[in-house]
């Protein structure tokens, strides 16, 4: 029988994730189904009620978008991995006897396409972060457990910032490393330069720039954005600067596919999903 699986959004008839998992589930031979559900956002409890529909209707999980990542990881009675902690917002639902567990795979999606697919090593460099909304603390967790040598998060509203490093503070007594985890405002970047600087803030969705200094850009330094489909103000910025670019297309692909694998036990071959969705 054809197990059913959805992303739940609002908006979500953008969402590229039915694409992405009928081409793992082509690729591994997996009989799945997955569609895109819309949740109302007027009523406070329009997410819960759709997941339990969905439970009901035998659906066995979901992947979570805007606006629900932080709904989703209330509703859960479980949280597969400490990186869900840290993030306080789940992507993805699995639904088994009755029980919703969740986790956040847009940290090891981001990290697998970094190390992986563009071949940069964050152990030991100099890691900028800029953002400190949903996808920022998705990211915080695996993004530590890479070792760097150092960890700035710089964000608009500066109290965001200081609350996303203060979360990471217990995994600084876990690790042996010594890897140092500051927040920053904008204003205190200027001088400072970072090995790789990602771009975890909305400002590219409103085409326009964080208002960090030129200087973020070590020689040869990657340049990150989470935003995929088009060239961004911020990577424009950094490509004049002298970094190299990245768009967040390869983290949507990894992200997905550590879905894919927490539901179905099999890991897919990202690199030609990741080809046929930048050739369309
Ligand atoms: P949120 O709304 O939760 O957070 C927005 C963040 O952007 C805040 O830190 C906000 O700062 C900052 N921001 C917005 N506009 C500006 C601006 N003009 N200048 C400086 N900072 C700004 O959004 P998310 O964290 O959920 O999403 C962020 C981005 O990540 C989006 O572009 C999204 O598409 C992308 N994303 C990509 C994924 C992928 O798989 N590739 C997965 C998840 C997200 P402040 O706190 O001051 O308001």
């Amino acid at each position: 029988m054809t197990d059913k699986y959805a992303v739940i959004g609002n908006p979500v008839e953008h969402s590229k994730s039915p694409e992405i998992h009928a081409a793992f589930a082509r690729q591994t031979r997996q009989d799945i189904s997955y569609e895109r559900v819309l949740a109302p956002i007027d009523t406070e409890d329009g997410f819960s009620k759709t997941v339990d529909r969905l439970i009901a209707q035998g659906y066995k999980g979901a992947n979570v978008t805007v606006p629900f990542k932080y709904s989703a990881f209330l509703k859960t009675s479980k949280r597969d991995t400490p990186r869900a902690e840290f993030a306080r917002a789940i992507n993805t639902l699995s639904f088994c006897n009755g029980e919703i567990s969740g986790d956040n795979t847009d940290g090891v999606g981001l990290v697998t396409d970094i190390s992986k697919n563009l071949g940069f090593d964050i152990k030991g460099k100099k890691v900028l972060l800029v953002g400190a909304g949903g996808a920022a603390f998705g990211v915080l967790g695996p993004l530590r457990e890479q070792s760097p040598m150092q960890l700035i998060i710089s964000n608009r509203t500066f109290a965001k910032a200081e609350e996303a490093a203060k979360i990471l503070a217990p995994l600084a007594k876990l690790r042996a490393d010594d890897t140092e985890v500051l927040a920053k405002c904008f204003e205190e970047l200027n001088g400072c330069s970072f090995d790789l600087v990602i771009n975890a803030t909305s400002s590219s969705l409103n085409d326009e720039l964080p208002a960090i200094p030129d200087s973020v850009f070590a020689p040869g330094a990657l340049a990150y954005d989470m935003m995929y489909g088009r060239e961004t103000p911020f990577m424009k910025f950094a490509r004049t600067h002298g970094a190299q670019v990245a768009d967040g297309l390869g983290m949507l692909v990894e992200q997905a596919a550590e879905a894919f694998f927490i539901w179905r036990g099999v890991r897919p071959d990202t690199a030609p999903v990741i080809a046929q969705l930048r050739s369309a």
